[in-house]
């Protein structure tokens, strides 16, 4: 039972942003769990509309923080690509 306690899990870059503390440091699973409640409620990332379907793995793995705002549109295809974005990742068109 207080396996939840053990700072068994060392916190990489991600996680430790997440988290408040520094890369590398060791955390328990109460502390992930505490974290992640708290960055869910600061960043409103809970689904407050009910019907909607639940993430994709794929939507999971893109949860990390980005500037939404940081994007700009292909000049050949008119896709959202990452502003700093030199190709296109969609049509390869140079930007
Ligand atoms: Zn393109």
């Amino acid at each position: 039972m207080s396996g939840l306690t053990k700072k068994i899990v060392y916190a990489d870059n991600v996680l430790a942003r997440i988290l408040g503390v520094t890369e590398g440091e060791l955390v328990s699973y109460a502390q992930i769990s505490q974290g992640l409640h708290r960055y869910i409620k600061e960043k409103d990332l809970k689904r407050t509309s009910a019907g909607l379907p639940p993430m994709t793995p794929q939507a999971v793995q893109e949860a990390e923080p980005v500037i939404s705002s940081n994007v700009k549109r292909c000049k050949s295809c008119d896709a959202e690509i990452p502003f700093e974005a030199v190709f296109c990742d969609l049509c390869g068109v140079s930007q």
